[in-house]
């Protein structure tokens, strides 16, 4: 994410792919390493045993701790956590008080018992840390202290090196619902392109949990980037659903960002609406290899090329 936005409205403009940061690579603290002591003479030595030693297994309650006992000593005492679905560790900064991070608890447990309803099936292994900022001042606080420099996007970012979701909480919790798709998305789905990671996310940064075990996403403030982009003779080519299969990472990052997630995330709304999002995902997930570039699991659940459907989203977009 290279530049800021004016949109009063704007909630999330979040991205997954953030590059490293080098000089905050935290790693999970080692377990003891492995007794000295030599084998009881009666067992056999496995095999490998002179190759390499295993790496210790790794401990999720003592990451867990780990990224609470961090999280305390960078933002101080008034620091609360709170943990959900077993791998969330919830970070609320002072000024994030116990009412709202209740409500973030809440809404995170909803949020993944409905990502995992059906929809995604693998699930992270590691802990993740949920940084919660109240507002874009102490969010970018953080971000020049402990992340390198400025946060790249002005609601949140996902850090895979270090395993942890930053946001600014301020405008709004639809940037955790968005954030929450990444890391899930980065162990279901490893091989997905930006486009689509990056669609469900912003899809369900305007969320809509009607019952247990459902979400949707409902329109929001990037439509009109997307109308905008439908009517401009220079950007018309841009604005269709068949450019996003075979899009590169770079080329969704590139100067039609914005155009490009706008385009991708009401794609994924209107699949999702029509029930063909998750049949999609999952089948286009499952024989990648076979379909780089998703047209062919595309056409088997819409019974229509990339193409062809470009006609029938265009006119259901420009009626939202
Ligand atoms: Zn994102």
């Amino acid at each position: 994410m290279r530049a800021t936005h004016g949109l009063a409205l704007a909630l999330v403009l979040g991205c997954s792919q953030v590059a490293p940061r080098t000089g905050h690579m935290e790693r999970p603290p080692s377990s003891p390493p492995p007794s000295a002591a030599p084998p009881p003479t009666a067992a056999p030595p496995p095999p490998a045993a002179t190759a390499s030693p295993a790496p210790p297994p790794y401990d999720l309650a003592a990451d867990r701790e780990r990224i609470r006992v961090q999280a305390q000593a960078e933002l101080g005492d008034g620091t609360q956590t709170a943990l959900a679905q077993g791998v969330f560790v919830l970070v609320a900064a002072p000024g994030w008080n116990k009412t709202a991070l209740a409500a973030s608890t809440d809404l995170t447990t909803r949020a993944i018992d409905a990502y995992y309803s059906g929809r995604f099936d693998k699930r992270p292994e590691r802990a993740i840390g949920v940084y919660l900022f109240a507002d874009a001042a102490s969010y970018q606080a953080y971000c020049k202290a402990r992340l390198g420099g400025e946060c790249d996007s002005p609601f949140g970012m996902y850090h895979p090196d270090i395993k942890r979701i930053v946001m600014n909480a301020g405008p709004g919790l639809g940037t955790l619902t968005h954030e929450l798709v990444h890391p899930i998305v980065e162990a279901d789905f490893p091989r997905a392109p930006i486009w689509l990671n990056e669609g469900i996310a912003s899809l369900f940064e305007a969320p809509v949990l009607p019952a247990k075990g459902e979400i949707h996403g409902i329109k929001n403030w990037r439509l009109p980037r997307l109308l905008e982009g439908m009517r401009a003779p220079a950007e018309q080519r841009e604005a269709r659903l068949d450019v996003l299969f075979g899009m590169s990472d770079d080329k969704f990052r590139d100067a039609e960002e914005k155009l490009h997630y706008a385009t991708a995330r009401y794609v994924c709304q209107w699949l999702d609406q029509e029930g063909w999002l998750w049949p999609f995902y999952r089948d286009w997930r499952d024989h990648f290899a076979d379909d780089p570039t998703g047209e062919k699991t595309f056409a088997q659940v819409t019974k229509m090329t990339p193409a062809q459907a470009n006609a029938p989203w265009t006119r259901w977009a420009r009626a939202l």
